[in-house]
């Protein structure tokens, strides 16, 4: 059950946000995919729209097309990417938990080894979602799918929009040159909204009860300064959730806060830590299940 009697609030509130991130992910993905394929498929109905790898495998054939003809148009950028050559074969009228479901997922992650060259560290198993044992091994995977996609055009979730931003905000502050001059993008998300941001994050981080409030002091619009360090951090707005930029991934600002502000913290016990550590750790095998 949540927390025990006595301890308030407070410390029912990690286990509430550890997930939250995973659900916003899953959220932006079954957006992405509805507009790209017209799927009926939302947050609630993700895994089961995706179980038996039919729409998994024709979104790699999908990929595997693009990317041909991205490779005809802009042949001199196509070189330095690994694009994919072969899509996969594909059972579409396999059911869920069936053997033609675990061919189908077992062709779909053999593609993205092979063709799309993702790494080990963020590959999921046929089991993770024909048995839906880890939901989160499959949404990273799909996650970074989408990433590669992006690179030679694909239309991209908000998330890896959001990302491509940042990493743009970087490259112009550290006055680098942009790295595939000509490289065309799928379409992007409207004009951000900035303005409600800074009111989010002051209400989050206001729910502080440390002596001193926890820092988080805004440098420019989306880029924080956090906690004693000079550690600064990008957030933004997906939907309802407030992202934070971590690492390789990402985070609810809720949920790193209950990390990073001591007073939260200290709500967590030594064996709550390690099931609510952040996808970056999960990424980095900072973990210690
Ligand atoms: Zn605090």
């Amino acid at each position: 059950m949540w927390g025990t009697p006595g301890t308030g609030a407070r410390s029912i509130r990690p286990y509430q946000s550890s997930g939250q991130y995973l659900y916003a992910m899953k959220e932006d993905l079954a957006e992405w995919l509805k507009e790209l394929y017209d799927l009926d498929i939302d947050v609630g109905t993700f895994l089961e729209v995706l179980e038996t790898g039919a729409v998994l495998c024709s979104h790699a054939n999908h990929v595997t097309q693009a990317a041909g003809e991205f490779a005809r148009a802009c042949p001199e950028v196509a070189r330095q990417l690994q694009l994919p050559s072969a899509g996969v074969t594909c059972n579409l009228t396999a059911q869920p938990g069936t053997f033609q479901a675990r061919d189908n997922v077992s062709n779909f992650i053999q593609w993205c080894r092979k063709e799309m060259g993702i790494k080990d560290v963020l590959m999921f198993e046929t089991e993770d979602l024909v048995l839906r044992k880890n939901e989160k091994n499959f949404v990273l995977c799909l996650l970074e799918l989408a990433r590669h996609g992006s690179r030679f055009g694909m239309r991209a979730p908000t998330l890896v929009q959001m990302e491509e931003e940042i990493e743009e905000e970087l490259r112009q502050e550290l006055e680098l040159p942009a790295p595939e001059p000509n490289l065309p993008r799928g379409p992007r998300r409207a004009p951000r909204d900035l303005q409600n941001l800074d009111q989010m994050v002051q209400h989050l981080v206001s729910r502080c009860t440390c002596p001193v409030q926890f820092p988080m002091i805004k440098v420019s619009e989306g880029k924080y300064r956090v906690g004693d360090s000079d550690s600064l951090i990008f957030v933004r707005i997906l939907r309802e959730h407030v992202m934070v930029r971590v690492g390789g991934g990402w985070d609810t600002l809720e949920h790193y806060l209950d990390k990073h502000d001591p007073c939260r913290c200290a709500a967590l016990s030594p064996e709550q830590h390690p099931q609510t550590c952040c996808v970056f750790c999960w990424i980095s095998g900072h973990f210690r299940y």
